[in-house]
């Protein structure tokens, strides 16, 4: 009996071994399980919040090497305690400054999650952070284990797979569809595209959780380059808004000091002023506020578009006020050129018209109008300088008879012939004048009587020996004249007087003689 029972105790005993050694093993491979999934948490999350920070990238480094070997207390324990120091150290303006960083990081966890309360979760921890409510990285990197273990039912594991998933393997495609979600929400600027295509080649294809592991570490680091890159993009747009500004103005003031004469111009250029201004501020306002690159590339474009138009009609505007301009100016000088040519015509004729006036038309002497301008000039010069001005009247002895003897076109000949022998030979200074009928006169500037009635016997002489003939008859012709000087205080009509009286009597006196006054 005491072997049975003892054998029943035994039974029992091993029994209760067996299962508690079999509760162990559960209990072993429970705790396994949670180890193995902390540990991938903490490794995708090490992978994840790589590149946020050089301070800790290090210590991410080293999480995903101790968490993927076996895993060891001290480590762990050790890296921790130095990761925290590390996030202490870290200033709280850069933790402000990586907030959009943190950004992508929520985004990806939330696009992530495969149950509706980690995705609460993880929007709520999001919003916590953005609001300030999460004061340090480490309560940040806390509260994303936190979010991220709260998936407590992986995706189902057929039976064969389950060896595979203890030993590290887990199903990738959830997490592959959710990375090709992140990677379909991303504006792929067109340098990054080929990387982007290939990362995408990659996901589309079958993939173990290692691989898996890579591709998510080159697509958050592709994703980590692109925000980098597109922040560069808007600093350098921020910096060429700033100089296209400032060329604008600069554009704008020389348009206004160019277009300031014309009052009309003003108007219109400071429309136009107005306009660009008001579309810069807006482009300044727009890209301060704009988040995302695309959409402020193209406000810009359209922007640009739009103020290269109306530089191009402002241009028009201006290159058509220059042409009227221009072709008015042209209008203007043609028509001021006509009138030159006309006034200098107009003035031509007045001259032939004055000269005519003043010329007379049978000898080409000057007549007797031309006699009355030139007496104002000498005597004027005579008043002035007082120098001796002498006044001969000559006339024909008996031309009646020559008229009537030979003709009056023997008479008029006559006349010419007497006209270039007086004219010719006398000083350049000196006037000579038909003064009417078949009587001429003489001014002699700087002539006293006595020179004056040198030159006059001279001429008288010439008459008298020039030959005249009338178809081969000799005809006589003589001359007669009366002479007289201008004293002072006298008139030129008394002076003329005395000179007629002075002709009439070398008339008296028998003709062909000259007589001073
Ligand atoms: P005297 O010696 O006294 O001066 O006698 P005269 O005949 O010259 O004087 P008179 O005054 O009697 O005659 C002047 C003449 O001159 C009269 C007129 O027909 C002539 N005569 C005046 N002008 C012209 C002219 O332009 N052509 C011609 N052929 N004859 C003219
Ligand atoms: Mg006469
Ligand atoms: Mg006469």
């Amino acid at each position: 009996m005491g072997f049975l029972k003892r054998r029943d105790n035994e039974g029992k005993w091993q029994q209760k071994y067996l299962q508690l050694l079999d509760e162990q093993e559960q209990s072993e491979r429970r705790r396994q399980d949670v180890e193995q999934l902390l540990c991938k948490t903490v490794a995708r999350l090490a992978l994840a919040a790589r590149g946020f920070n050089n301070e800790l990238d290090p210590h991410l480094e080293r999480f995903r090497k101790i968490v993927k070997q076996r895993l060891d207390d001290s480590k762990l324990a050790a890296e921790l305690e130095a990761f925290s120091d590390t996030l202490l150290r870290l200033d709280e303006s850069s933790f402000d400054k990586d907030q959009a960083d943190a950004a992508l990081l929520f985004d990806f966890f939330i696009h992530r999650a495969v149950s509706d309360a980690e995705k609460q979760q993880l929007q709520e921890l999001s919003d916590d952070y953005q609001g300030g409510k999460i004061a340090t990285r480490q309560e940040l990197f806390s509260a994303l284990l936190d979010a991220t273990r709260m998936d407590p039912a992986p995706a189902p594991v057929p039976a064969a797979d389950a060896e595979s998933r203890i030993t590290g393997s887990v199903d990738a495609r959830p997490l592959v569809r959710q990375l090709q979600l992140l990677l379909d929400d991303v504006d792929t600027p067109a340098e990054y595209l080929e990387k982007m295509h290939g990362l995408r080649k990659r996901l589309q294809s079958e993939c173990t959780a290692e691989q898996f592991n890579a591709l998510l570490q080159s697509a958050l680091e592709l994703l980590i380059s692109i925000k980098r890159r597109n922040r560069e993009e808007q600093q350098k747009i921020e910096s060429f808004l700033a100089q296209l500004t400032d060329r604008l103005t600069e554009l704008s003031l020389q348009a206004t000091d160019t277009g300031s004469a014309h009052q009309e111009m003003a108007v219109r250029q400071n429309k136009f002023d107005q306009s660009v201004t008001r579309q810069m501020q807006e482009l300044r306002q727009n890209s301060d506020n704009a988040a995302k690159l695309e959409p402020l590339k193209q406000l810009i474009n359209s922007r640009l578009e739009d103020i290269a138009k109306q530089f191009q009609e402002h241009r028009q505007i201006v290159e058509s006020d220059r042409v009227q301009a221009e072709r008015k100016l042209q209008e203007l000088h043609h028509k001021l050129q006509r009138m030159e040519t006309e006034t200098g015509d107009l003035q031509l004729q007045l001259k032939l018209a004055h000269d005519q006036a003043l010329c007379d038309p049978l000898t080409c002497l000057p007549n007797r109008m031309a006699y009355d301008e030139r007496l104002q000039v000498e005597f004027a010069r005579w008043q002035r300088y007082k120098k001796p001005l002498s006044l001969v009247i000559w006339d024909i002895d008996h031309f009646k008879k020559i008229n009537d003897t030979y003709g009056h076109k023997a008479g008029d000949k006559t006349l010419f012939l007497i006209a270039r022998l007086l004219s010719d030979n006398c000083r350049q200074t000196d006037f000579v004048c038909r003064f009417g009928g078949e009587e001429f006169v003489m001014l002699l500037p700087d002539t006293n009587k006595h020179s004056a009635l040198n030159l006059a016997e001279k001429l008288r002489l010439l008459v008298q020996n020039s030959g005249f003939n009338y178809k081969g008859d000799a005809i006589s012709i003589t001359i007669s004249c009366g002479i007289s000087q201008f004293l002072p205080g006298e008139t030129p009509d008394a002076v003329f007087e005395r000179a007629d009286q002075a002709l009439y009597s070398a008339k008296g006196e028998g003709r062909n003689q000259c007589r001073l006054a």
